[in-house]
């Protein structure tokens, strides 16, 4: 068959990686100038990795993509370091990632509601039934099992900043999933996650795969008689340009499927634009000195004490500064709806907006410790999941025939990642092919 992929994130990359094996004729379309859509990277020339545009790592747990790294035999090249992540409690920060340290951690106390709290952590651990958690919200299920006090200093914080005004309708499974798939070792790719994806590319072109970059599809339809293709195929336009094919696998956000392809049956177009999903803004800087002295990674920041965004994450905390020549990485990050003012301030109202907040990491930063600032922003990067959202997951396969759909939003239960990247793109493959 001949086959088009719209898309070369991880989702689309696996799925071209497994449609060539299987002895397909494999097109990817992709409108950036680089493979590895949202968990791509850039390097300044003196740094020897790249950095993520949004902090990214892997955990133990991510069964499909470090599979697939196996399979690649790249395996030697994934590194799994032990980063700490701290919680705040009252203007100082603790560190939270290991039973002992989640028992010290002084933002509980150390009677009832820390045993609640860890009672509903084990729980949420070992039980698998997630179809009964999705009939109910965090906000409720949280405030009933781990109690008014748990919730509000542990789990609230971290719903706010990560949905904001949804924070109350987010479903109970959304919750459990992250605590069920997460571990403390975190990972990541010698050379960074952009060395791993144009490495894949690099493999997926051997094997005989196109990839084009920079070419951004702007409609898929299945053309009609009377018109110069044949009416049996699914013709991709593109920029002045039409291509006729057997099958195509669409791995962009609902939003943009919607887009792409108008003559979806209203039903289905209804479901993709109904789905809600959060956007992210993301700033990163290089700075002269370290900032957390302590050593920290990853700093969980609630709203409500005043900082101005959800994360800081001290990059060079998790891999070494040597890889950078010396400068020290640091994200601060947010996840925001589309129209909040962070999406339309310059580079340097964000920077002014930031600064302050970093002399709570190290009274003794000073701005002439910035040298370079890059800022990112995604309309897409966390699909919301309300009560019983497993009824109003996109189907892979659309009701327009040959034409597939595969995103961040259809891997719940499980939250977006990479690992469910691979997962879904390598599902749909199977599909298409006929073999699940
Ligand atoms: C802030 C943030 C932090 C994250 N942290 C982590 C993490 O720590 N670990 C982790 O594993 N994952 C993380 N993720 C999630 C991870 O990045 C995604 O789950 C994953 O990259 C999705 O891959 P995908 O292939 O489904 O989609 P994408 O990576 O979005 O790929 C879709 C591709 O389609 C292309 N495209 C769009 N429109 C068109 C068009 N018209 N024509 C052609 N091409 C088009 C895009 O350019 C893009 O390259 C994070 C995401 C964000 C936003």
């Amino acid at each position: 068959m001949k086959i088009a992929i719209i898309g070369a994130g991880f989702g689309g990359m696996a799925a071209a990686y497994d449609l060539k094996k299987a002895g397909h004729d494999v097109t990817i379309y992709e409108s950036a100038n680089y493979v590895g859509g949202l968990a791509s990277g850039f390097k300044e020339p003196h740094w020897d990795w790249s950095v993520e545009k949004f902090y990214h790592h892997w955990f133990q747990t991510d069964s499909e993509m470090l599979g697939l790294i196996k399979e690649l035999g790249w395996e030697d090249q994934v590194l799994f370091p032990r980063p700490l992540t701290v919680m705040y409690h009252k203007g100082k920060f603790y560190p939270f990632d290991s039973i002992l340290k989640m028992a010290l951690f002084p933002g509980l106390g150390f009677g009832l509601d820390k045993i609640r709290f860890g009672f509903v952590g084990l729980y949420l651990r070992l039980t698998n039934n997630w179809k009964a958690l999705e009939k109910v919200t965090a906000d409720s299920w949280m405030m009933k099992w781990a109690g008014k006090n748990v919730y509000e200093k542990m789990w609230k914080p971290l719903l706010i900043g990560k949905f904001g005004p949804f924070y109350r309708d987010v479903n109970m499974a959304w919750m459990w999933a992250r605590i069920k798939a997460r571990t403390t070792r975190l990972g990541t790719f010698e050379g960074g996650f952009q060395r791993f994806a144009d490495l894949f590319a690099e493999k997926l072109r051997e094997l005989g795969v196109g990839i084009r970059l920079g070419v951004g599809v702007e409609s898929i339809k299945r053309e009609y008689p009377g018109g110069h293709l044949r009416q049996d195929k699914l013709v991709v336009r593109s920029e002045g340009e039409a291509q006729s094919f057997d099958k195509v696998l669409v791995t962009t956000s609902p939003n943009l499927m919607a887009k792409l392809s108008p003559d979806l049956p209203e039903n289905y177009l209804k479901g993709l634009l109904e789905l809600k999903s959060m956007g992210a803004v993301v700033m990163i800087l290089s700075l002269k000195h370290q900032l957390s002295k302590e050593g920290y990674y990853w700093f969980n920041l609630p709203k409500e004490a005043g900082y101005p965004m959800l994360a800081l994450v001290e990059h060079t905390n998790f891999v070494s500064k040597e890889h950078f020549d010396g400068d020290h990485i640091v994200y601060a990050g947010d996840y925001l709806e589309v129209g909040h003012e962070y999406f339309s301030m310059s580079d340097e109202e964000l920077l002014e907006r930031f600064m302050p907040a970093f002399k709570k990491f190290n009274p003794a930063f000073e701005r002439d410790w910035v040298k370079k600032v890059w800022v990112y922003k995604t309309n897409y990067a966390q699909p919301v999941p309300l009560v019983n959202h497993s009824k109003n997951i996109p189907a892979i396969e659309t009701p327009i025939e040959g034409l597939y759909f595969a995103s961040m939003s259809q891997v719940y239960p499980w939250d977006r990642g990479t690992n469910f990247a691979v997962e879904i793109g390598r599902r749909a493959a199977r599909m298409m092919i006929g073999k699940q």
